[in-house]
């Protein structure tokens, strides 16, 4: 048996802490990973970001016809509580894009229809993902949507079935400079 699997899943959970880019305050677990645009626009100058690129927290929308939503990709963590997330951009068409537009003012993005998608981040430590055939379902109140993957050979989708590491899980959150206290 593996040390980490014969300790108490509460002592697991607090060995690990990080400082909040919202908030600035120290947090128990382990952080998210954001990315804060696709990658495709990630390495823009500035000049040009700003003339091609209308972005909020939800969504965004490239040289007026890439659209994109921002989505939440979980994923269990073997012998810890916790679930593993990265916040990354999804690419679908215009139809789901708008009807997720419309929903935000009025929080009813819950009825809306699962949406197709492709992911549009490459994760650390992995075959690239951007481009990677998804799902987007859509949560109520306003929560932010879910990304799911269909069946494929990815090594992503195998993660989503069966689970990260907590070694693999501290080296997601580490491969964004995330300071991570491990006490
Ligand atoms: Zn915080």
């Amino acid at each position: 048996m593996n040390a980490l699997s014969a300790v108490a899943p509460a002592t697991i959970h607090s060995r690990f802490r990080y400082r909040c880019s919202q908030c600035d305050k120290i947090h128990h677990g382990l952080p998210d990973v954001c990315f804060p645009t696709p990658d495709c626009v990630r390495d823009l100058p500035q000049k040009k970001f700003d003339e091609s690129c209308l972005i909020s927290e939800d969504v965004c929308i490239v040289d007026g016809n890439s659209y994109y939503i921002y989505c939440v990709l979980e994923v269990p963590v073997v012998d810890y509580p916790d679930r593993f997330g990265w916040g990354v951009w999804c690419q679908t068409s215009w139809t789901p894009f708008k009807m997720y537009w419309e929903s935000l003012s009025v929080s009813r993005s819950d009825r809306l229809p699962v949406a197709g998608a492709r992911l549009s981040n490459d994760l650390a430590h992995m075959p690239s993902t951007t481009g990677t055939r998804c799902e987007i379902h859509f949560r109520k109140n306003g929560a932010r949507p879910v990304v799911k993957l269909p069946p494929s050979k990815h090594r992503l989708y195998n993660i989503q079935q069966h689970g990260l590491s907590v070694d693999q899980a501290v080296a997601q959150a580490q491969s964004v400079g995330t300071l991570l206290l491990v006490a």
